[in-house]
């Protein structure tokens, strides 16, 4: 503002200059009138220029300062007329370009935050096969770091030659392709792979990782193959006990008799399968509600014990109880009673006669403790992470069992919100048992 005012100050002593050499100017000679006109000229010419050049280089370098990414600077907008309006449009331009940058920081941000929550894998390949853009789930899934192979080519081609075959092929055919791939090294995932190519000639890759569903199917094959391999042994037996009978057997009443003892043995067997395979079904798909209650731990053993108590005189074993029988439990009675019967009923039938067989009741701070301890031959280590597993059978000739009686266990004890453990040691007998938290809440299964 000052700057300007002196501007025209001097601006004004040279035209009142002018002016007074002119009135001298009817003295002059014309040669004299001419030189003084020049300097005069000159002059004029010297500070118009000085009032441009100074805007126009602070102009300059805003623009500079522009192009090198400051978008925070403007103009001064003064001097001549032609100077302001130039300045306006530089400063609206600057404008412009700062809301312009700042909405693509915005886009910016909510795609990062979008791609870095997302569950799938994506990739983003440009038209030379480099890595444009990886979110966290593709670097975790092909084991990339995300700094290292941006804008890298080979990565993909080298680690990955199946997803690299398939990039080749959405772009020789230029439509989507699919394919389950898998990854992965000692854990490997079943990764569905899609690469979709876009109009930019840049391929959209989407991997889903659905190691999860073919686990399931997994498992739903491998029930159905055990519950037919073992429905099959049974009736197999059955059918061939029948035919003898019919073939003559019968006429032998010792021979029959024995033949139909064991039938009857067979049909408690598959009974008891059928009941366990249903109640698993319906403990798995939370159909059982838990009826929650309070009662003495002790009473609870003695009861689960007095069920059994057929085949324990028969195998002439005898069970104590250690610990704390008047602990309090939290949670079904009867479904707890089963457990403990499924308990002792294995530690009975893989411990020989005459043993003794230890139930523990210990408080912890905040869960209690139920042990059923046997001396028999214990559980071979590597089976050990698999008995709670369905139709798990470590030796099936001894047991004779269904392999469900432990993975109903689990399953009531899960839905009380406890957890069940073994540990065993070959030829001195297994520890099988659970912890409940000490207030269970009511749920369903
Ligand atoms: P089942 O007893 O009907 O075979 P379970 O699910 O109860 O089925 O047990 C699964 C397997 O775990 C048994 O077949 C057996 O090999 C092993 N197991 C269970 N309890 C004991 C135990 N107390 N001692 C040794 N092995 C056991």
């Amino acid at each position: 503002m000052l700057k300007s005012l002196r501007a025209r100050l001097s601006v004004m002593v040279m035209l009142l200059m002018a002016l007074s050499l002119g009135v001298l100017g009817v003295w002059l000679t014309t040669e004299l009138r001419a030189l003084l006109a020049l300097i005069v000229g000159s002059l004029l010419a010297i500070i118009y220029t000085q009032a441009v050049r100074k805007p126009l280089r602070l102009m300059a370098e805003v623009a500079l300062g522009i192009a090198n990414g400051d978008f925070h600077r403007r103009a001064d907008v003064s001097g001549p007329t032609e100077i302001r309006q130039l300045a306006r449009a530089l400063n609206n331009m600057a404008d412009n370009l700062e809301r312009e940058l700042h909405r693509v920081q915005v886009t910016a941000e909510k795609l990062q935050a979008v791609l870095g929550s997302l569950r799938d894998g994506v990739l983003l390949i440009d038209n030379r096969e480099n890595i444009e853009l990886i979110n966290p789930r593709a670097a975790e899934m092909l084991g990339f770091n995300v700094e290292v192979v941006l804008g890298k080519r080979d990565t993909l081609l080298l680690r990955h030659p199946e997803l690299s075959e398939l990039l080749r092929q959405a772009r020789r055919e230029v439509s989507a392709c699919y394919r389950r791939i898998l990854l992965g090294g000692q854990a490997v995932r079943h990764i569905r792979a899609a690469v979709l190519p876009l109009e930019s000639k840049r391929m959209l890759i989407v991997l889903q990782d659905l190691t999860e569903v073919y686990t399931a199917i997994d498992i739903r094959r491998d029930f159905v193959a055990n519950v037919s391999h073992e429905l099959r042994t049974p009736l197999t037996s059955l059918g061939l006990m029948v035919e003898n009978l019919l073939r003559g057997a019968l006429d032998e009443r010792d021979v029959a008799e024995d033949f139909l003892r064991r039938m009857a043995g067979e049909i408690e067997r598959l009974t008891e399968m059928v009941m366990e395979l249903l109640q698993l079904a319906r403990l798995e798909s939370g159909q059982e509600e838990l009826r929650m209650g309070g009662f003495l731990a002790g009473e609870l053993v003695q009861e689960a014990v007095g069920t059994i108590q057929g085949l324990l005189v028969s195998r002439r074993q005898n069970v104590v109880l250690e610990g704390e029988p008047e602990l309090s439990l939290s949670g079904d009675r009867e479904k707890l009673k089963q457990v403990l019967i499924n308990l002792l009923d294995n530690a009975s039938k893989f411990s020989p006669e005459g043993s003794t067989i230890t139930v523990g009741l210990r408080e912890h701070s905040h869960e209690v403790d139920c042990s059923v301890k046997d001396r028999g031959a214990g559980v071979l280590p590597e089976h050990l992470p698999r008995v709670y597993e369905r139709f798990f059978k470590s030796s099936p000739s001894r047991g004779g069992g269904t392999g469900l009686g432990l993975a109903i266990v689990k399953h009531i004890i899960e839905a009380h919100g406890g957890s069940v453990y073994v540990r065993s040691k070959l030829g001195e007998g297994s520890t099988f048992g659970f912890t409940l938290p000490k207030k269970s809440e009511m749920g369903s299964i």
